[in-house]
């Protein structure tokens, strides 16, 4: 088909929130331009342009939850908001001269690798085209999960989630439900306390809540960082150095963690005054076991008179009565749902078909399981960023998607080394002895051991999320690809393509 052929590119990127706009830099920079960034919106940003709600914030420092190769001295305060950072991506995406690449309302409908051709095939909803490699960067935080609650269809108010915020419903004056209390809840309940007319919050988990150290910068900060880089840089190194140092309290000594807990309670008492609300908001496992959370806001919110709390989940909705596991009733005009996102069972993996004709959600139907968070057995040239266990849970993800950009480009020059068409495929041996160290790790870790349950467990109960590290521990790891860990595919002459050399030939290939 002439038309296919006109539409093949070296590289196909899904998404265009951080990890696909920085894959598309580290493309470019590795002087590779044929490529296409495949985005479902109409701009770019990912979770940062989805993410819209009323005091939607991030919870590490901008100069570390920023790319080290696009560095913005003029960020307002140390935690910016979501509008900053989502004006930073669309700076970025300018600057980098990403524009021509981004193909917008063009979400993926399905990737089928074809072993004769060594590429993948891709339906989006705006045509089809094929690529040598595909890098799926769509984020374990792109698509909300709502609950299967009883009776919601029926209730006649406003629901929405709170990554799809509807800003023309107007919440002024009414009784609002908000479900959950996860880091959107948290940053989401100070902000529409002082406007609704009653707040119900169903707690179905106390979360461990921290002070938020967050300030402006001053103009002084902004002007020495832009005329002396250094002390951007110094500011970037000793807030992640910081992170680096805490790690081990999270994944090895987790009883180390009870002074973080006594902060956090006596961060509690100062604003909650009532003994009944401070026991139903006192967490009854070790801090850290879900991410732990920063604000200086959300407990005074609490203690207003317009607000009630259910410790509870939301089971059931009745015309517009909601009712708790608890069996308490709550009338309500809206409900909001701040319920997460599809993180261990990313919606992507069933539309993507591999060698062996399943889909990557078949294959992880026991788990998610990737080499180096990248590669999953049997899907050659395809790409996760922030793919399984590549999580942290005090740290800035950037850093982590920049150890797998490493990564990406490591992947492409291997494959030109090899030369001609070639694809790589991870050893299913080489996937298993990655995840294994990972699960071995991960036995210590405050995400396994803390006493609760959490999105970085999968519904086995398995922790296919968090990354059991330092971030430098991480790209060190990832620095580049070790070719005995994957599988060499050429073209077969004739039809069938299959495995025909081993990484030991390939090297020698390389070598002669
Ligand atoms: P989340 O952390 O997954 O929290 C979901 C919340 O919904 C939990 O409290 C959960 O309760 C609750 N829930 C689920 N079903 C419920 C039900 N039927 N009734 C009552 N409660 C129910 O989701 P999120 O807050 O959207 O955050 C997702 C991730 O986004 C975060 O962990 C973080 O990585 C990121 N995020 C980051 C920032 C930032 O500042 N950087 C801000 C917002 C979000 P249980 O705890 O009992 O499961």
């Amino acid at each position: 088909m002439a038309g296919r052929e006109e539409q093949h590119v070296r590289v196909a990127v899904i998404g265009s929130g951080f990890g696909g706009l920085g894959a598309a830099v580290r493309l470019r920079r590795q002087g590779i331009t044929d490529f296409v960034v495949l985005e479902r919106a109409d701009s770019v940003g990912g979770t940062w342009r989805d993410n819209s709600y009323p005091g939607c914030a991030c919870d590490v420092p901008s100069h570390l939850y920023s790319f080290s190769f696009a560095p913005n001295p003029e960020w307002p305060r140390n935690f910016s908001g979501q509008p900053h950072i989502r004006a930073y991506l669309e700076r970025v995406t300018d600057i980098f001269g990403l524009r021509p690449h981004i193909r917008f309302r063009s979400e993926v409908r399905h990737l089928r690798w074809n072993g004769d051709a060594l590429h993948w095939e891709i339906e989006t909803a705006n045509g089809g085209l094929t690529a040598d490699v595909v890098v799926s960067a769509t984020g374990p935080l792109s698509d909300p999960k709502v609950p299967d609650i009883p009776g919601l269809d029926s209730f006649p108010g406003k629901v929405f989630h709170s990554a799809r915020w509807d800003h023309e419903y107007e919440l002024r004056g009414k009784r609002v439900a908000m479900i959950g209390t996860g880091a959107s809840a948290i940053q989401i309940v100070p902000a529409i306390q002082p406007e609704v007319e009653r707040l119900t919050l169903f707690q179905r988990t106390a979360p461990w809540v921290l002070p938020r150290a967050d300030r402006r910068i001053s103009a002084v900060e902004k002007w020495l960082h832009t005329k002396v880089p250094a002390t951007r840089a110094a500011r970037r190194q000793l807030l992640w150095g910081i992170r680096e140092l805490q790690v081990s309290a999270f994944t090895k000594r987790p009883d180390q963690l009870g002074l973080i807990e006594f902060l956090a309670g006596n961060h509690m008492k100062k604003a909650i005054k009532d003994p009944a609300l401070r026991a139903a908001l006192t967490p009854d496992y070790r801090i850290g076991c879900k991410r732990i959370l920063l604000s200086n806001t959300y407990y005074p919110a609490l203690a207003r008179p317009n607000v009630d709390l259910v410790t509870s989940g939301l089971q059931e909705v009745r015309g517009n009565t909601l009712i708790g596991a608890d069996g308490s009733e709550v009338e309500a005009d809206a409900i909001v749902f701040g319920t997460g996102f599809h993180v261990t069972d990313m919606p992507i993996a069933q539309r993507v078909t591999g060698a062996k004709g399943t889909t990557l959600a078949e294959e992880w139907k026991d788990g998610m399981a990737s080499l180096r968070g990248a590669s999953a057995a049997g899907f050659p040239n395809f790409l996760t960023l922030i793919g399984p266990n590549t999580g942290l849970g005090n740290s800035s993800m950037i850093l982590m998607i920049e150890a797998q950009l490493n990564y990406l480009a490591d992947y492409l020059r291997q494959l030109d080394l090899l030369g001609g068409k070639t694809a790589l495929s991870a050893r299913p041996e080489a996937v298993e002895d990655w995840n294994r160290m990972v699960q071995e790790r991960m036995k210590r870790t405050v995400w396994n051991t803390g006493g609760c349950d959490s999105w970085y467990l999968d519904a086995n109960g398995r922790n296919t999320t968090a990354w059991p590290g330092t971030t430098g521990e991480f790209k060190r790891l990832t620095r580049q690809v070790d070719l005995a860990e994957y599988e060499v595919l050429r073209p077969k002459t004739g039809t069938a393509a299959g495995p025909v050399g081993t990484s030991a030939d390939a090297r020698a290939e390389v070598a002669a």
